[in-house]
């Protein structure tokens, strides 16, 4: 190995769900600059529109394909197009997701159905739709977003929906992993602890919630988006290629205590 080009994507083609914003951005950032072609793909034309003219800005040559993941036909047309227009999906990095927070009694069955069907199924609707591509050619690597919120219960906020998802992604991805081993895909998770995103903005406005937080992390901070963003070139790049079917914990500690 070549370690000085472990992370070098020249000639990747990485395709990003949830993109647009936070986790997923920063990914198609990293990825971009490691010399992908990126494609980022969320529901919203408007912050697509934004999200690739600002990643012009630090010079990444990215598209977009508007996409609602929870649609299995729209993504299986979707992988389909991206791979025409492209050649070949290399990456696929799942970052689009929802949490709710809820105490279990008072979640409604809508709710429960959207986190499920965003994080969980949808996620399943993409692995597939672009791993038939990469097993196909012999060639892929997925990195799923899950989080800690799959390995451990956080607090003092409530949110089963969220976890359950969570801790289902991991399984998932090292069902697929095990299956596409031999055909040259590997499927890896991140396992991020709490970073600062849109997601986490409301949350960490409000003391109870955020103070518990910095208590529980060892380092006594929240995540970057790009601290999560390195650790997926790792794993969709060239210097993870022995690592399938890991959960990889980006949290600052907090899985540790
Ligand atoms: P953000 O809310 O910042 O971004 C979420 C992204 O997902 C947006 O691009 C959003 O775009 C997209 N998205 C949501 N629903 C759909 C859908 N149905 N189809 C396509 N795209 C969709 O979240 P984060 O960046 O913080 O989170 C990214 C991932 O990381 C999630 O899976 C989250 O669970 C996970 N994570 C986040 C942590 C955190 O502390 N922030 C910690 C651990 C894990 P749009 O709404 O326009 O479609």
């Amino acid at each position: 190995m070549d370690y000085r080009n472990a992370f070098d994507m020249t000639g990747a083609v990485a395709v990003v769900t949830g993109g647009s914003r936070g986790i997923g951005f920063e990914a198609a950032v990293a990825l971009g600059q490691c010399g992908a072609k990126v494609v980022i793909a969320s529901r919203d034309q408007s912050s697509l529109d934004a999200a690739v003219r600002r990643l012009a800005e630090s010079g990444v040559e990215a598209t977009y394909t508007v996409l609602d993941v929870t649609d299995s036909s729209a993504v299986n047309k979707a992988a389909d197009a991206i791979v025409a227009q492209h050649g070949q999906a290399d990456v696929l990095v799942n970052s689009a997701g929802i949490a709710r927070l809820n105490s279990a009694l008072e979640t409604s069955d809508d709710e429960w159905r959207a986190v499920v069907d965003i994080n969980l199924n949808g996620l399943f609707w993409c692995c597939r739709a672009f791993g038939r591509h990469m097993v196909a050619r012999g060639k892929g690597s997925i990195v799923n977003i899950g989080s800690m919120s799959g390995l451990i219960i956080n607090r003092p906020q409530t949110a089963a929906s969220y976890m359950a998802s969570k801790g289902a992604v991991h399984m998932l991805t090292k069902a697929l992993a095990t299956e596409w081993a031999k055909s040259g895909v590997r499927v890896n998770a991140l396992a991020p602890g709490y970073v600062a995103t849109d997601m986490t903005l409301k949350m960490r406005e409000r003391p109870e919630l955020f103070n518990t937080w910095l208590d529980m992390t060892p380092m006594g901070r929240i995540g970057e988006p790009a601290e999560a963003a390195a650790a997926v070139v790792y794993l969709a790049s060239g210097a993870s290629t022995y690592v399938t079917g890991t959960i990889l914990s980006v949290d600052g500690g907090y899985t540790a205590w």
